[in-house]
């Protein structure tokens, strides 16, 4: 894999590589709510409905609060990689906004691996490139567990 390629994220406005990978909220600056995806518009907290929204950078920890496995590649727009592997789905509540963030877990870790409430981390891994770029994808990925090798991932 070339290092000379820029990383981009494969979905613009979701999420940001640097200076490292993070999810882009919002945070209502009246009530303090937080919204993944980013909420530009109006406070969805019905008591308050301010339209003062700040984009943020949301907690790169969590907990996971439940997941499950993808054993079908999904139908489009989904976008995977090509052949098709299981992967696991997990949501993850977010250290600091409390906020329940979906996200595949990195490959190699399997749901078998994945259990409630372990410490979940943010990163990133490659979706696809072309002759310039590296489309990046954000993943969840458990602190406490090694990826086992799928062969020539990575
Ligand atoms: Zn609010």
């Amino acid at each position: 894999m070339s290092e000379t390629k820029t990383r981009v994220p494969a979905v613009p406005g979701l999420f940001t590589l640097e200076p490292q990978v993070a999810l882009v909220g919002s945070r209502c600056s009246d009530c303090g709510s937080y919204f993944f995806p980013r909420e530009q518009v109006v406070c969805r907290n019905p008591r308050c409905r301010s339209s003062h929204l700040e984009a943020c950078e949301l907690s790169r920890e969590g907990k996971l609060w439940s997941f499950t496995s993808s054993a079908y590649k999904p139908p489009p727009p989904f976008v995977a990689p090509e052949p098709f592997e299981p992967f696991a789905l997990a949501a993850v509540e977010l250290d600091r906004e409390k906020l329940v963030v979906l996200g595949q877990v990195v490959r190699g870790v399997l749901p078998e691996a994945l259990r409630v409430g372990m410490a979940m981390q943010l990163t990133t891994e490659v979706l696809d490139e072309d002759d310039s770029e590296l489309r990046m994808v954000w993943k969840w990925a458990p602190v406490s567990v090694q990826p086992q090798s799928l062969g020539g991932a990575q």
